[in-house]
């Protein structure tokens, strides 16, 4: 039963980090990337447009952007977890700071939630997990067997 409903998914040694900062916490996440870099030049690099943009100029790494955030960059990062393609979301948000794309950065947070990703939303956290022996190894997690989850749906729903 159990092994029908849940799916082993493996991160790998060489992480897919995404990057993200609202504009209040740039400066800090650029801070941090620096302090970090020597770990950070292990993994893949990823993030919103203009946060990638200011954190390859300044730390010299390769980051790939994605689109800006409100323009829809949380959720290209958002949909690139659901397709396993990004390993550790580190999210410097803004808790003072209405923000336009709102719905977007909750749906960010859940959905990194479903898929059992690491995720960091301040500098505490973000420390905790670069500083992980598990950032250097596979991980291994037990998703929901999505698939069998569309089955079974569909059969008691019909
Ligand atoms: P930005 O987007 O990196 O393009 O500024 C970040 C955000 O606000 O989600």
């Amino acid at each position: 039963m159990f092994e029908n409903q849940k799916i082993e998914c493996t991160l790998p040694a060489q992480k897919s980090i995404a990057l993200i900062a609202h504009d209040n916490k740039k400066a800090e996440l650029i801070e941090w990337c620096l302090e970090n870099k020597s770990v950070l030049e292990h993994h893949f690099l990823c993030g919103t447009g203009t946060t990638a943009r200011m954190v390859a100029d300044t730390t010299g790494l390769p980051v790939r952007g994605y689109n800006s955030g409100p323009l829809g960059g949380d959720q290209q990062i958002g949909a690139r977890i659901v397709d396993g393609r990004i390993d550790v979301v580190i999210f410097f948000s803004d808790p003072l700071t209405a923000q336009p794309h709102d719905p977007d950065v909750k749906a960010l947070l859940r959905i990194a939630q479903v898929y059992d990703i690491p995720i960091a939303n301040n500098r505490a956290t973000a420390d905790f997990i670069i500083k992980s022996p598990l950032m250097e190894k596979p991980y291994t997690r037990y998703l929901l067997n999505f698939r069998k989850n569309i089955e079974d749906r569909a059969e008691s729903l019909r």
